[in-house]
């Protein structure tokens, strides 16, 4: 079985752990269609194929996911800015940033956890 890498997105997730990331580099198209299926259940008036999951890491300069990482304010901003991740930035605890972490609070502790590594 292939071990999947740590792959660091921006916002401190680690998309070896996504399952289109996983179904990508699988190159598994019924897996592919699942996590369609599974995210046009989940996130209300979409309606996905498997081509808009296809995804090699949002911070790889790869495919981004068409349904998820292409429209993600977040990848956006820290790509231009050429930064590793959101924590090492000047600007760290942004508004973009503190809306993120109201849903996702295990990223906010990882993303601090980042900076007590770096210094920051
Ligand atoms: S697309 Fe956005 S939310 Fe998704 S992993 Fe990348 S930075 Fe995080
Ligand atoms: S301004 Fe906010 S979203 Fe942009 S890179 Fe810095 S911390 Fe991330």
């Amino acid at each position: 079985m292939e071990t999947m890498a740590k792959i660091q997105a921006y916002c401190g997730i680690d998309c070896g752990e996504c399952e289109a990331y996983i179904a990508t580099r699988k190159n598994d198209r019924a897996g592919l269609e699942a996590v369609a299926a599974d995210w046009s259940r989940r996130y209300a008036g979409s309606n996905l194929g498997a081509d808009a999951c296809v995804c090699d890491g949002c911070a790889t300069g790869g495919r981004a996911s068409a349904a998820h990482a292409a429209s993600c304010g977040i990848r956006a901003c820290a790509s231009k800015r050429g930064l590793a991740t959101c924590a090492h930035c000047p600007d760290y605890g942004c508004g973009i940033l503190q809306q993120f972490f109201a849903f996702a609070p295990a990223l906010k502790d990882k993303l601090e956890a980042i900076r007590r590594e770096i210094g920051k």
